[in-house]
Parts: structure tokens; sequence; C-alpha cells
């Protein structure tokens, strides 16, 4: 039996991972599951799942929830209880689905404490890599990829990586791919997170449409896997049905297939190396529409091109690109910037930022909240 921790238990990612480990109590139990400020999200989650630990960053939240939490969940508060939980001894396995930057420092903490961590929160490695592999070498932890390009490139790693060519990862080209680039500027946040395939929280929605997703994945991939962003390549895949691919020398092309569901790259991070039911539904390849596949159009998706910039410039680069995307979503989200200026805040703070080397995760938190105020700076001079 294994005991599981679900940070962002309210999300798309953590209610996903909730049904996959409902269907098998057997092997599954979980531990604690938290949330922002959902209260009531959560104790519905509660209800049902009958964990021991309910955890609310907002101590408000927290305490309307200690008044009508079932009876057996101890409800915990701040930012200190996502880390106290994801090192708990009771621990086994921590399920990262916080999103954005937030998760950070949760991921760290399982890492140091020598956790299964399943890893959704790809930010957590854009912001820290380096320091988060290390971290996870030092105590002996694993990371699970749930991220459903790395999950399949972990599963057909499995292979080895003897004679590794490259490894391609799939892009949806998001709600905007056959709209033309001059027309993106009147695009409204509703049909930005209209996602045509996959259904996921607002944040990574709007990154799928700007493509900074995919960006963000390369460099994900890029630590995961210990490769140069040179062997890592993206081509656009409207169907979502090929996951990601590895490319070999001797000429075989790996790759995973599957309907496009988040529950499956969450069952195998449960039950790695073994496979278990995850309630997708099978694929039928004769029943699918042709599968295409193309280059990606670099001056539509220029977040997918400064997301390789950053990779090349490296230090604090990846991190400041994911702190002003952040930034530049929320404000998007807000209606106070226009979608064709997510790329331009995030290329600004690029080039106002040095890309100095971070090695403690102290400096990494400092260029975190550097980059977020000059993003923040930037968008309030474009008002
Ligand atoms: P979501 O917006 O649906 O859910 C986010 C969760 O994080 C919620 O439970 C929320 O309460 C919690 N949260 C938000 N801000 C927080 C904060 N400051 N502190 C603590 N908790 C906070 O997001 P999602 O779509 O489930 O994505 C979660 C992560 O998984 C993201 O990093 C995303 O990139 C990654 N991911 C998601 C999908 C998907 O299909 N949704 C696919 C691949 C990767
Ligand atoms: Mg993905």
């Amino acid at each position: 039996m294994k005991n599981i921790v679900i940070l962002g238990a309210t999300g798309s990612i953590g209610l996903n991972t909730l049904d996959v480990i409902a269907r098998h109590p057997d092997k599954y139990r979980t531990l604690a599951i938290s949330a922002h400020s959902n209260w009531k999200g959560l104790n519905e989650l509660c209800k049902k799942h009958k964990p021991k630990y309910a955890i609310l960053v907002e101590e408000e939240a927290a305490e309307n929830l200690r008044n009508i939490s079932p009876k057996g969940v101890e409800v915990l508060s701040g930012e200190s209880a996502l880390d106290n939980i994801a090192s708990h001894d009771e621990a086994d396995f921590v399920m990262a689905a916080i999103v954005g930057g937030a998760g950070m420092s949760s991921t760290f903490s399982a890492a140091m404490a020598g956790k299964r961590i399943m890893l959704a929160n790809k930010e957590s490695l854009v912001l820290g890599g380096a320091l988060l592999m290390n971290a996870v070498k030092k105590s002996g932890a694993e990371i699970i990829p749930v991220d459903s390009e790395h999950s399949a490139i972990f599963q057909c790693l499995q292979a080895g990586k003897d004679g590794l060519n490259k490894i391609q990862l799939t892009a949806s080209g998001g709600p905007f791919l056959n709209r033309p680039f001059e027309s993106l500027n009147t695009v409204t946040p509703e049909e930005a997170c209209k996602h045509p395939n996959w259904k996921m929280g607002q944040k990574i929605s709007v990154d799928s449409a700007t493509m900074m997703n995919k960006g963000l994945e390369v460099i994900e991939a890029s630590f995961l896997f210990n490769l140069p962003a040179s062997q890592i390549e993206v081509v656009v895949h409207p169907q979502s049905i090929v996951h990601s691919c590895v490319y070999y020398d001797d000429g075989s092309v790996l790759s995973q297939l599957g309907l496009p569901d988040m529950r499956s790259a969450i069952s195998y991070a449960l039950s790695f190396p073994e496979r278990h039911s995850s309630g997708v539904k099978p694929l039928d390849l004769t029943k699918q529409p042709p599968l295409e596949f193309f280059p990606p159009d670099l001056k539509k998706y220029k977040c997918l091109e400064i997301a390789y910039l950053a990779i090349k410039k490296g230090g604090g680069a990846p991190g400041t690109l994911n702190a002003a995307n952040e930034v530049a979503v929320d404000a998007f989200l807000k209606n106070k910037i226009g979608f064709l200026d997510i790329s331009k805040i995030i290329e600004r703070t690029l080039n106002e930022t040095p890309g100095q080397n971070l090695d403690t995760l102290a400096s990494v938190v400092e260029n975190d909240q550097l980059s977020r105020q000059l993003a923040l700076s930037l968008i309030s001079k474009n008002d």
C-alpha cells in the first residue's frame, strides 16, 4: 500500500489523480490533499477520499474548512505545510500538481526527502532544474514525469539511451493553429482557454495557445533527460495521439500513443515500472482521423523561439522566462494586455535581466521575484 500526497488536488491534474487512485483502493491510500484557497472544493474531496490531512495555503480558507471538514481530517495551513507534507515520513509518492512557480518549494522538499515525485509541475524544473536533479540524485528520490510528452519519452527510454539521436516533443498547436497571425491580437481569454484536445487549467491552456507550454517543456526535457536543446525538437501534431518520439541512430523511432487523457501518464507515474488500468478508453487507430505532423510556425509561436533562446542564455534565463510568462498570462487573463503582448513582455524581461548563474535555492527564488517585478513594471508601463 502506497501513501499518496496530492498537491494541487482541486486542479485538473489533481482531480484526475484522485480518479486513478480511487480505482485501486488495494494499492493506494490518499494521505493528503491540498489547494490554494478553494476550501469548498477541498471539503468535497475530503468527504469522498478521506485523507488524513487537508492543506490550504490561505489561513482564512483553512479556518473555514476546519469548521466543516469531516471527522478524522486534520486541516493544515500555509506554504510551509505544503513543504512539510511533501517530506512527511508517511508519504511514499508526491503528486506535484500545483500550477506555476508556487509549486517549486514543495517539489524540492519531496526531492530532498527521497520521495517518488510524480511531476506535473514543469515550472519546478524550469526554475531550478539543475539544483532539483542534483537533490534527487543525492537523496535517492525519483522523478516520474506526468507531462504527457515527457511520460511518453520516459516510457520509450526504458529501451535505453544507447544510440539516441534526438527526442521530439509533439505539440497540438492549441486553439489558434488555423488562425492567421494578424488576427491574434483580438483573441479573448475565453478563446485562448478553449483547447481543442485537452481539458486543462487556465494557465496551461493559455501557454498552449502561445506555445510557451512547449517552450517550458523543451526546458523541462533538457533537465529530465540530460539533453542539450539541439537534441530536442518540436513538431506540431494537431490530433494529440502520438505523445512524443525518440529517434535512434539506426533509423528506429519509438513513440507512445494514446487518447489525449492525462490519466494514462498519471497511472504510469503511480504504477511504474508496472502498469494498471487508468479509466482511459482504448485507442482505436482505425477510427482516428489521419495523423498529421508539421514544423511549428515560429512567427506565430514566438514564445517557443524565446524559450530556445533562454536555454542558450542559460543561468537564470529559463527562470526569468517562466516568471515573466506567469505574470503576462495573469495580466492577459485579467484583460490587462493583449494576447500578442505576452511574448513581448517575456522577451523584454529576458533582455533586461542578466542571466547570472543560480547555484542555491535562495538565488533561484530571488531571480524569480526580481523577474516578476520587472515584468509587472513593464506591464504597467504598457497601460
Ligand atoms: P489547475 O489550475 O487546474 O490547478 C492548479 C492547482 O494548484 C489547484 O489545486 C490550485 O488550488 C493549486 N494552486 C494554485 N495556486 C497555488 C499556490 N499559489 N499555492 C498552492 N497551490 C496552488 O492546473 P493544472 O492544469 O492541473 O496544472 C497543474 C500543473 O500540471 C501545472 O504545472 C501544469 O503545467 C501541469 N500540467 C498540466 C496538464 C493538464 O492537462 N492540466 C498537463 C501537463 C502538465
Ligand atoms: Mg505536456
